[in-house]
């Protein structure tokens, strides 16, 4: 099996970190190779063309892909990314890691994801929205309310969700909401989505902290990206009374020992496009941010940022991982090594499907929950889970993300026994 020979590397990609941690699980579990080889693999996988007509009239051809990992415990669900370095190994580590978030949150669905390989910020919005249209028709044949469902990721928001929906609905005939989630609520959104996985995120950091004897008052978060999920991650620690000390983004970062005032910061960002440049705090480097002196450490931006380089400085005791894949295996050694708990992507950065799920059950329903509603049940799943991977940890002498990995491929493994394989 490929997967068994794959080894750390300093700069591992996300593809070989996603297929290492499914490789320690698979061990864990006692699987054979044939079951290996079938959670290793995308069910499907589809490559397409798409050509943009730029606003100059000259025309240019990205490379754009869809990838459904695994469908057995229902219709694959996972984002959409836009961001230049988007490739096909990529999109497939992402969409390994939906299915077992879906599982290890308990959520109908399995695991896929999209990207294009586009960088948004080189774009005006009409080139956007031609990109986005011409990506859906290519993949529309794969996709669908009870096939597999997009959300938006980096680089991508809730108008893509609408843009995707309406050529998606379009070309059926009629309005089909639950073709995404994401979406604007003007056109069957959910309340509490756009905050969800930072709301999610909140969550779980309290349960770490609290089985640590812990409390969130007080505590310091140091949070690299200040996108959808670290903006608002940063605003919800401030509203719960932690110290947001430092954060940044791709140009750079900010800190103040004190705590940064996050609603100006925000402005700021509003207005500027970057937390670079804010006057409440002092410039940080992306670098000197993994090793700021705080409780908690959020990377909440890319993949690979915490490897075997930048690991030794991180002198946070929690790392929540927001982004997808942050921590390189042998990064997840060092900090297991160093005693810094990790709580794992799977589970820090479900609160987001948790509330797509919401969303697409409102959008069948054609019912819609209110505010209150949504983040008691949000709550309510993610500390549950929180604490079934806690004591599934503690049972078995695992870390937090290998009891959720575990946890996450027995459920998906289950769903492939109980069915059977056809024919
Ligand atoms: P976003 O595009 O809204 O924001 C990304 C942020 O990261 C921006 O502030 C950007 O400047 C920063 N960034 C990009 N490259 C960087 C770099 N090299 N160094 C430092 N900062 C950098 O994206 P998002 O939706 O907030 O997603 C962020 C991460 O969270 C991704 O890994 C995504 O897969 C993951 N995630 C997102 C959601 C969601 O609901 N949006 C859910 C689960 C996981």
């Amino acid at each position: 099996m490929t997967t068994q020979s794959i080894t750390a590397t300093t700069h591992q990609s996300p593809l070989a970190t996603a297929h290492a941690q499914l490789a320690g699980a698979v061990e864990h579990l006692g699987y054979d190779d044939g079951i290996h080889a079938m959670l290793a693999t995308p069910r499907r996988e589809i490559h397409v063309s798409v050509p943009l007509r730029r606003d100059d009239g000259t025309t240019v051809l990205f490379h754009g892909f869809r990838v459904q990992h695994n469908v057995s415990r229902g219709p694959g669900k996972g984002g959409l990314r836009f961001h230049p370095s988007v490739d096909i190994d990529e999109v497939r580590a992402l969409a390994m890691w939906m299915t077992w978030k879906c599982a290890i949150v308990d959520l109908p669905y399995g695991g896929a994801k999209g990207g294009v390989a586009v960088d948004p910020a080189q774009h005006s919005t009409a080139e956007l929205e031609r990109v986005t249209r011409r990506y859906t028709s290519e993949i529309m044949p794969m996709i669908g309310p009870d096939t597999d469902i997009m959300a938006p990721d980096m680089g991508t928001d809730e108008r893509t969700m609408a843009w995707v929906m309406d050529t998606y609905s379009v070309n059926r005939g009629y309005t089909i909401p639950a073709v995404v989630t994401g979406k604007p609520i003007a056109v069957g959104g959910s309340l509490g989505r756009g905050t969800a996985t930072s709301a999610g995120i909140v969550h779980v950091t309290e349960a770490a902290l609290q089985e640590a004897g812990e409390r969130l008052e007080g505590t310091t978060v140091a949070i690299q990206g200040f996108g959808k999920v670290g903006g608002h991650a940063a605003q919800i620690f401030a509203r719960r009374g932690a110290r947001v000390v430092a954060v940044s983004d791709q140009h750079g970062g900010v800190r103040a020992d004190d705590g940064l005032d996050v609603t100006r910061l925000l402005e700021h960002v509003g207005a500027t496009g970057s937390v670079v440049g804010f006057d409440g705090g002092d410039p940080v480097s992306n670098a000197e941010l993994l090793g700021t002196d705080a409780d908690v450490l959020v990377p909440a931006a890319i993949q690979g940022v915490l490897d075997a380089d930048t690991a030794p400085d991180v002198r946070a005791r929690f790392v929540v991982e927001g982004a997808n894949g942050p921590t390189t295996t042998e990064g997840d050694r060092i900090l297991a090594k160093n005693g810094v708990t990790v709580v794992p992507d799977v589970l820090a950065n479900a609160g987001g499907v948790v509330v797509s799920y919401f969303e697409w059950v409102q959008a069948n329903q054609a019912y819609w929950w209110t505010a209150e509603e949504i983040a008691q049940k949000l709550e309510h799943r993610m500390v549950a889970a929180y604490e079934d991977v806690a004591q599934h940890a503690r049972r078995e002498g695992l870390s937090l993300r290998d009891a959720a990995l575990t946890i996450g491929v027995k459920r998906v493994a289950e769903a492939h026994q109980i069915r059977g394989l056809y024919p």
